[in-house]
């Protein structure tokens, strides 16, 4: 899993780095195509009352 589509213009980002904080996934991305720098975040647990598919 990872970040595949700028969250500003849909396009594929330039430049992905992954990196973690405690348990989350940060990914840090920037796109060529409207020059946006985003993080985006994918927290370890976002639901936690049920179980993993
Ligand atoms: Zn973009």
């Amino acid at each position: 899993m990872g970040v595949r589509f700028c969250p500003g213009c849909g396009a594929a980002p330039e430049f992905v780095q992954e990196y973690w904080v405690g348990s989350d996934r940060h990914f840090l991305c920037w796109c060529a195509a409207c020059g946006m720098l985003s993080t985006v975040v994918l927290a370890a647990q976002l639901v936690s009352h049920e179980p993993e598919h």
